[in-house]
């Protein structure tokens, strides 16, 4: 049945963080870009970046942050299941700064780092200020 609204679920291994009947998802973090969707939509599977989703839920535009992981889409329902995932209310902005302030820290020290690990943990951090401070 076509309710005109899409289900919308993010598991993370933490559990459930978000299941919620919404009118729209505006963006979602796709590895080879950002991409929206509408009620009707065709079925595909995708991977997923670090990055922010959004979607609108009685009138108003909502975000949670993912870390990377995989997106079913199809007609009325998007799943998402992510390595780690919060809703902007529960991310602990503290957290995100002291997190993307190791990670500036050594990306700075040019030997020794493991390059790809400490951008990408600044790209978590950076993503979650980035909900927070929205
Ligand atoms: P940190 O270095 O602070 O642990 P991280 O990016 O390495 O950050 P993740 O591996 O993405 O952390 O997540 C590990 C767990 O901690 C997950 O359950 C995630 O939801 C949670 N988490 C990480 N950072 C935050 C935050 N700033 N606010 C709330 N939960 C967080």
């Amino acid at each position: 049945m076509d309710t005109g609204k899409i289900t919308l679920e993010v598991v993370s291994p933490q559990g459930l963080v978000v299941k919620e009947q919404v009118d729209e998802v505006n963006a979602i973090p796709g590895s080879e870009g950002e991409f929206g969707v509408l009620p009707g939509h065709m079925c595909f599977v995708t991977t997923l970046k670090v990055g922010v989703l959004s979607f609108k839920s009685a009138g108003s535009e909502k975000y949670v942050f993912i870390n990377s992981g995989y997106a079913e889409v199809s007609s009325s329902n998007i799943s998402i299941l992510a390595d780690s995932a919060e809703k902007a209310e529960d991310i602990d902005v503290e957290r995100a700064i002291a997190a993307r302030q190791r990670a500036e820290e050594r990306l700075r020290q040019a030997e020794e780092v493991d390059f790809a690990r400490a951008t990408a943990a600044l790209d978590r951090a950076t993503a979650r200020i980035q909900i927070v401070k929205r």
